[in-house]
């Protein structure tokens, strides 16, 4: 099946109590998991319509959401101990978290087992990034994605219920001002709403100096709303471009785990790269090299998985890093072959995507 790992390698010894064989995050189908996604919260400051419904959720209680202390443990851990290598904080909306500078520079001030410092990412709406660039980019924040679906205001005010286009223009602009780049923006397009904007916001990324990724929407919505027949494709979203851009294939080689497929895209005087994250129609789960932690603690080892690890209530017992990293291993070592979200018996996940970490 396409994007599935091919083999299973069923003799491999698990990483449990004892010397595991390998003290990094792996899988049955020998997937090593060197990406940590962290949401720091589940709230957030808009309302799109495709995560979540107008009147928001029931936030996580306070109490059960991890302290920074807590979570720079855990983030700790999984660089000294698990191998992981690069860290995105997500949400919710992770400009929410006060303490996201001090969170991001503890992460730098880490080292990897090749001795440099973990890649550090944020993914964020953008609303109020205008007033923090310039303190992420010191704290060391490596790679900023923007999430904007359209050019229009009022479509912006349609999609996301909130009237914050300006505020995100503005935290774009001063993302750039602070010297963080490349700046990508993410972009969902929605039959009926901002589908006909493919080629609009390549030419405008592409005018900034931003690179553009399309994310096929996927059932991750609050509401469980998601339609396959309602969704626009990476292939209609390629057929646009190439009637605007030529578009030159980037190096698979040079893109390693990441899902986007890029090209270089030119035209109108232009050139830049541009993305699409085809999670539904061209999964790439047999490349995947995540590990994800939510707000309230728990290892997720796949977007779509069913069920979660907690790590919340052993911290906070006072476990010690080598039980924790055993647990965590454990968590990733059943990880599925893929999302199958293209099986009949695909069941959506109990918790959205503004709840898990996008
Ligand atoms: N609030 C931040 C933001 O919007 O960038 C970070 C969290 S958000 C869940 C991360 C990314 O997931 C955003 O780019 C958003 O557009 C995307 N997203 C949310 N729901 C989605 C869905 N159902 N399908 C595809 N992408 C989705
Ligand atoms: Fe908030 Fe991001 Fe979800 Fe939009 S996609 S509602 S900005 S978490």
């Amino acid at each position: 099946m396409l994007g599935l790992p091919r083999t299973r390698d069923e003799g491999r010894t698990p990483p449990v109590e004892g010397r595991p064989a390998d003290s990094r995050l792996i899988d049955t189908y020998g997937r090593v998991a060197t990406d940590l996604r962290v949401s720091l919260t589940d709230r957030c400051s808009l309302r799109c319509g495709y995560c979540m419904p107008p009147e928001g959720l029931d936030w996580l209680p306070q109490e059960q959401v991890l302290s920074d202390d807590e979570l720079i443990r855990l983030i700790t851990l999984a660089v000294n101990e698990l191998g992981v290598e690069e860290v995105r904080f997500t949400g919710g909306e992770p400009l929410l978290r006060k303490g996201l500078e001090r969170i991001i520079g503890a992460t730098t001030a880490l080292r990897t087992h090749r001795g440099q410092a973990p890649v550090t990412a944020l993914t964020t709406n953008g609303v109020g990034l205008d007033k923090r660039a310039r303190g992420l980019a010191a704290a060391g924040l490596a790679r900023i994605n923007v999430s904007l679906d359209t050019l229009d205001p009022e479509r912006f005010l349609r999609i996301t219920r909130r009237d914050r286009h300006r505020d995100v223009l503005a935290g774009l602009a001063a993302a750039a001002a602070a010297g963080m780049g490349p700046i990508k923006v993410n972009a969902v397009l929605l039959p009926g709403t901002n589908e006909d904007e493919a080629v609009p916001l390549v030419r405008w990324a592409l005018t900034e100096g931003y690179q553009l990724r399309f994310i096929e929407q996927m059932p991750l919505d609050a509401q469980g709303a998601w339609e396959r027949g309602a969704m626009v494709t990476a292939d209609e979203i390629q057929r646009a471009l190439a009637q605007e851009f030529e578009l030159v294939p980037t190096d698979p080689l040079a893109r390693g785990a990441s899902p986007a497929q890029t090209w270089t895209a030119r035209g109108d005087g232009l050139e830049g790269t541009v993305g699409i994250i085809a999670s539904v129609t061209r999964p790439f789960c047999g490349d995947c090299d995540r590990t994800r932690l939510t707000a309230d603690g728990q290892i997720r080892n796949c977007l779509f998985a069913r069920d979660e690890t907690d790590l919340r209530a052993p911290l906070r017992a006072g476990a010690d890093d080598a039980e924790l990293a055993r647990i965590w291993r454990a968590a990733m070592w059943g990880k599925a072959a893929g999302h199958g979200i293209n099986d009949t018996s695909f069941i959506q996940p109990d918790r959205p995507m503004s709840a898990i970490g996008g």
